[in-house]
């Protein structure tokens, strides 16, 4: 009852909270935060110096002491307390931005698929700590297929592989429910470390992160382009020690990035093999949908399209398609109830 009373008057959000980046939505504003996921603290004392843009421009470039963090990038939890901390930080900006006299916001918040019990438990744990007077889960790619306005709630099936930094999820989902689903720590950040080692191996040039992700985002590609295009990548010569720069085109980043873009290929591959025939069926009359900042790579759809003899599409604004979909919940939580994930501590999502 008082639930409900505070529900007329308090903002509530959904957050993407990604690998890469965390994006919040407020229930009737629309996305107010885009930021690297990305946390500067002090080793020695624990203390954050930063948090999102801010941290990022700090990787690579901090004294020994500091260190720009991304909490999430090797699992959901991997760095319980930073990720409480980082999340705190965003829900207190929107609050403060747009109600601060408002109850605490309730929270939809998006998890990968497939994750620990446990793991589930402390993203709820920390999204309540953090600020939230309610805490739901949604699986990310529940919440990038609602986000790209598949009909999730129909008896078809549709199927959605999200591309984030670390992680490539694939999943088909069917009557609000997800039917098979594939997860591999082979994404955005994998085709990074693939430019940095292909430097590394034919020219000794030795990258920085920022430097192989310019480079993908402004020549990459899955599947020959029309027009070969150059980059210059610029880096440290590692036997002279000296800076160096070399000339470099789009076939040869292509070759670069194509075992990883192969295991993505693959992996959504097994999934089709995994779904029941009369599924395949509807996807192969819809589409594959692309989501997240990798869909982006040029040339990936039609790579898939080859590969699964179905038709491919990216989603629009591939990069907002989760917190969109956890926006959508937000604005009929009763209607989408069904698509929010229990845990074990509750064992029905108290809506
Ligand atoms: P996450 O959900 O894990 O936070 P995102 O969906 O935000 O990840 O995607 C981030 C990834 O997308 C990064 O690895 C980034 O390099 C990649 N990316 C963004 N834009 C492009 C682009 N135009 N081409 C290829 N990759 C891109
Ligand atoms: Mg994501």
């Amino acid at each position: 009852m008082l639930n409900k009373f505070f529900g007329y008057f308090s903002h509530d959000i959904g957050i993407d909270l990604g690998t890469a980046n965390t994006l919040v939505y407020v229930k009737g504003k629309g996305i107010v935060i885009n930021e690297p996921s990305v946390v500067a603290l002090n080793v020695k004392t624990k203390q954050i110096l930063a948090i999102g843009e801010e941290a990022k421009k700090m990787v690579g470039r901090t004294p020994a002491n500091i260190v720009a963090r991304r909490p999430l990038v090797d699992g959901v939890v991997s760095d319980f307390e930073v990720t409480e901390q980082m999340l705190k930080y965003f829900i207190e900006k929107v609050h403060k931005e747009t109600f601060t006299l408002l109850p605490r916001p309730r929270v939809v918040i998006g998890i990968p698929s497939g994750v620990t019990e446990v793991e589930k438990r402390a993203v709820e744990d920390a999204t309540i700590n953090a600020g939230a007077r309610q805490a739901f889960l949604i699986e990310e790619p529940m919440a990038a297929a609602i986000g790209a306005r598949l009909p999730i709630q129909e008896a078809a099936g549709s199927m959605i592989v999200d591309i984030g930094g670390g992680t490539t999820e694939v999943a088909v989902v069917s009557l609000g429910g997800i039917v098979a689903s594939r997860s591999l720590r082979i994404a955005g950040d994998e085709l990074n470390e693939d430019i940095i080692q292909y430097a590394k191996d034919e020219f000794n040039l030795l990258l920085g992160e920022r430097t192989a992700e310019d480079i993908k985002i402004s020549i990459g590609s899955a599947y020959p382009t029309e027009e070969r295009t150059e980059a210059v990548m610029r880096g440290r010569d590692l036997v002279t020690g000296l800076p160096k720069a070399i000339s470099i085109d789009s076939d040869q980043i292509r070759q670069a990035l194509s075992k990883s873009v192969m295991a993505i290929v693959d992996a959504v591959k097994m999934t089709v093999e995994e779904t029941p025939p009369e599924l395949v069926a509807d996807i192969m009359e819809k589409g594959i949908v692309l989501a997240g900042g990798g869909a982006l790579l040029r040339g990936l759809d039609r790579l898939l399209e080859l590969n699964t003899k179905m038709p491919v599409h990216v989603a629009d604004d591939p990069l907002t398609s989760v917190v969109r979909g956890t926006g959508l919940v937000l604005e009929d939580i009763d209607l989408l109830k069904d698509v929010l994930v229990t845990t074990q501590y509750a064992k029905s999502p108290r809506v």
